[in-house]
């Protein structure tokens, strides 16, 4: 029976209920208190000294973590390095093996990996489960691939392994940042010293685990929770042949600075601001879940975010219109319920600068729109943001906010959108919404981004290179991008 429009009208109105779907978390054994994972088993740190890591959307202490100082520093790139002579001669196919098993063992522990960076970091378990913890098998299963395959990857050159790499990674995609870095190093033949975010550190406790279960030989990977402080001794030891950083464009300057002359290979994956770009020809019902799933995607927590809007003026107002009905349908609240889209903020100190920077976008004139929604009581919480009204001068529209905060800008022509959306320090990424082939490649070859989506925002493959222009950095991870920087190659 076809229904009326009155009835079709009633139903658009209805708003769904959902049910709670909390993930269970009685399989999870987390420790009270960890140690570092130095030479192949957890020791206790010479600096005595540990930390709390807390679950972001409860407060409540979840472990105690060790922080290492420079001794522990000293004693884990001594490790490394005396792995690295018998790793780096073990038969590539051998490695491999190794890493495949890695692979296999995060994807047995999936479930268990997802519930802990989601209880650890405050992200939505969907986006734990079906987004971060896959992609990290799948970046070890790929370099596995390439690990006896180095001559045909860099074929009429001689590649060689580097030694120690020292790695430093943040917090918004912790056990997806940690393979990034290390499955291309053991690939290519070095031995690892990583430094995982202070605020989460436990998705690297449990990996610690991983390379135990794979009997990986000692020392090849070891892993030093800490603060800044931690990460800035790892970089400068000299034993440290190779320095990959993923966080802040501020420390990844003094990182530069720091390491200026030294010889060290440097990779920085850095902040960003980019663009999403929408053509009055492009299909608006999809654009506007790329725009969603491009800025509102794990809070905003993502340094290739698509926190800039740029709109052609001609749809910018029913795009509007679609994008706050869909806002008003998003559920923000307990990270580990499966149907959440918006989780916590992973810390008191980023909801801090969040808020402030939605402040000066109010001061400066912008206009604020946000969904009605129930904010828990506990916990770092912020609700999707959106401002139109946005002058490129504005802080809202030049500072990566780091939060699920949209800043809506509008162009005529498409020669202004690339201006628009190159008038920015940063160069990580940007979207391009059309019906057009050829002008997805016109703006492709403008835009300084060092990923430009067509069509769609934020897919990650690990083939596929990442990587920055300007001050978002340089380097490229993932691909046989991701490997050369690991080998010499001279
Ligand atoms: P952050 O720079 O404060 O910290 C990143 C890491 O560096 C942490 O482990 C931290 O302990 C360590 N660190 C801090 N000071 C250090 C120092 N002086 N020397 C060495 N290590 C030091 O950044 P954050 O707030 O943790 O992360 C958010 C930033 O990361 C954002 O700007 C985001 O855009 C960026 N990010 C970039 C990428 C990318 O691929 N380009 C990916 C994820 C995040």
């Amino acid at each position: 029976m076809a229904i009326t429009k009155k009835q079709s009208a009633e139903l658009a109105k209805q708003v769904f209920q959902y049910a709670p779907a909390p993930e269970a978390i009685d399989h999870i054994r987390i420790q009270p208190r960890y140690g570092l994972f130095i030479g192949g088993r957890m020791v206790d740190p010479h600096s005595k000294k540990h930390f709390p890591t807390i679950n972001p959307a409860t407060e409540k202490k979840l472990a105690e973590v060790s922080e290492a100082d420079e001794v522990d520093v000293d004693r884990a790139v001594k490790a490394a390095a005396r792995a690295f002579d018998s790793w780096s001669r073990l038969s590539p196919s051998r490695r491999a093996r190794y890493l495949f098993r890695i692979s296999r063992l995060i994807q047995e522990r999936a479930r268990e990996l997802a519930v802990v960076e989601t209880m650890d970091g405050g992200k939505p378990i969907k986006e734990s489960r079906d987004v971060d913890i896959p992609l990290s098998a799948a970046h070890f299963f790929y370099y596995a691939g390439w690990a006896d395959k180095l001559e045909w990857a860099f074929p009429n050159r001689r590649p060689r392994p580097l030694g120690v790499a020292g790695q430093v990674i943040p917090w918004n995609f912790p056990l997806l940042m940690l393979a990034w870095k290390i499955a291309p190093a053991l690939a290519a033949g070095n031995t690892v010293v990583l430094k995982p975010a202070e605020t989460t550190p436990l998705s690297a406790m449990l990996f610690a685990e991983i390379c135990m279960q794979a009997e990986l030989p000692h020392g090849v990977i070891n892993i030093l929770t800490g603060a800044g402080k931690t990460g800035s001794l790892v970089v400068a030891h000299p034993g440290v042949k190779k320095v990959a950083f993923t966080g802040s464009t501020e420390v990844g300057k003094l990182i530069q600075r720091a390491l200026a002359g030294s010889g060290k290979k440097l990779t920085l994956e850095l902040g960003g601001k980019a663009a999403n770009i929408v053509f009055e020809d492009a299909p608006l019902d999809q654009a506007v879940e790329g725009i969603v799933n491009g800025i509102y995607f794990n809070q905003g927590h993502v340094c290739c975010a698509g926190s800039r809007l740029l709109v052609q003026e001609s749809i910018a107002q029913p795009l509007m219109e679609k994008l706050k009905r869909r806002l008003s349908t998003l559920r923000l609240g307990d990270p580990l319920d499966k149907n959440t889209d918006i989780g916590a903020i992973n810390s008191r100190a980023q909801l801090e600068k969040i808020q402030g920077l939605v402040e000066s976008g109010v001061e400066e004139g912008a206009e604020l729109y946000q969904p009605e929604c129930r904010i828990p009581e506990r916990g770092f919480w912020f609700p999707p943001t959106l401002f139109t009204n946005v002058s490129q001068s504005f802080r809202i529209a030049r500072e990566e906010i780091f939060g699920p905060v949209l800043s809506v800008l509008t162009f005529r022509t498409p020669a202004e959108a690339v201006e628009k959306a190159n008038n920015t320090p940063y160069g990580l990424s940007a979207g391009v919404w059309t019906d057009k082939g050829s002008r997805i490649l016109w703006m492709a070859e403008r835009l300084r981004a060092g990923v430009v989506w067509a069509n769609t925002f934020n897919r990650f493959d690990p083939t596929s290179p990442f990587g920055g222009y300007k001050e978002s950095g340089y380097g490229r991870e993932g691909g046989i991008h991701g490997l050369a920087a690991y080998l010499d190659l001279n």
